[in-house]
């Protein structure tokens, strides 16, 4: 069984706690309020959510998954699960994190990429806590769910950063590329909790890209983005840097189709970091399923407290 120590130095900026649990709170919600605001287009293309909503702005449930207003999917349970099994075992471990996944999928999840499904599978039949290195896996089923990544590894180093993201992401997805681009989401999301403006995360994007030229997303706009990390990516880094507010940036993101729920989501735990719980609009965050909200409150206070920037 792969495990963490997430013991080490503490490095960062002193950012005073309170502003740390707010946007801490802000990813957490972010990711939630995107995958719910996303997930009714999910699939569509923008002439025809255009036809059928005008600009998609509020949660309304429904979509090709008809969901009661307000639910989640795959993107927020996951990351739930993920994060309820660090904090159960204390550390960063593959074989607790891999037993959550297949707890989930034994509760029949609204929805479940191939990835996951096929990675869990692999799980329960072998007891490898890992799938084998494969150029398929480079969907956002690992990204998608990473956030309790950031939030229990804020203060540790790069390296231990990127370890604790294989180990999770290896469960289901093993591919250098996704790591890549998974790690680059982790840093910008812990810059943002740090104190990182736009321009900062730019400078983690851009890096991205000087290491992996797959993901340029300064050519054209990225409409329609699929499953594959590279189209997703380039969809959240366009809307993120094209606007300044969170609902500015989750409109923009949703409104371009595809795999509308896993850009949501993903923008939303790093616009959520950037601009802070407060700025996440009251009527999206009355709107989302309550017990998943109180979920994401409480996990984001209590992996905080056990990452090294929080534990001194
Ligand atoms: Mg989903």
């Amino acid at each position: 069984m792969l495990v963490l120590d997430l013991s080490t130095e503490l490095i960062g900026a002193a950012v005073p706690a309170d502003r740390l649990r707010a946007r801490a709170a802000g990813a957490y919600l972010g990711l939630a309020v995107g995958d719910a605001l996303g997930a009714t287009v999910e699939f569509l293309i923008p002439r025809e959510i255009l036809e059928q909503y005008g600009v998609h702005r509020e949660l309304l449930g429904g979509g090709w998954l008809k969901l009661r207003k307000g639910q989640v999917t795959d993107d927020t349970e996951m990351s739930l699960a993920l994060g309820q099994a660090i904090l159960s075992a204390g550390t960063v471990a593959a074989g607790p994190i891999a037993t959550a996944f297949s707890d989930w999928m034994r509760r029949k999840p609204v929805d479940i990429g191939n990835t996951v499904r096929r990675g869990i599978a692999h799980y329960r039949q072998t007891g490898e806590t890992q799938v084998p290195e494969s150029d398929y896996d480079a969907g956002n089923g690992a990204c998608m769910r990473a956030l309790p990544i950031a939030l229990v590894t804020l203060g540790a180093d790069l390296e231990q950063v990127a370890a604790a993201n294989r180990i999770q992401s290896h469960t289901t997805h093993h591919n250098a590329l996704g790591d890549a681009g998974t790690l680059t989401v982790l840093r910008m999301v812990q810059a943002a909790l740090q104190g990182g403006r736009r321009d900062h995360l730019k400078d983690l994007a851009d890096a991205l890209v000087a290491q992996a030229p797959a993901y340029r997303y300064d050519r054209r706009r990225m409409e329609n983005p699929g499953g594959f990390l590279v189209e997703t990516l380039r969809a959240v880094f366009q809307s993120l840097f094209a606007t300044d507010c969170f609902e500015g940036a989750l409109i923009d993101v949703v409104n371009r189709g595809g795999d509308a729920d896993t850009t949501g989501a993903i923008l939303g735990m790093i616009a959520g970091a950037l601009y802070g719980v407060e700025q996440i609009p009251r009527r999206w965050l009355a709107a989302l399923d309550p017990k998943v909200a109180a979920a994401c409150r409480s996990q984001a206070g209590a992996l905080l407290a056990m990452s090294p920037q929080c534990r001194g």
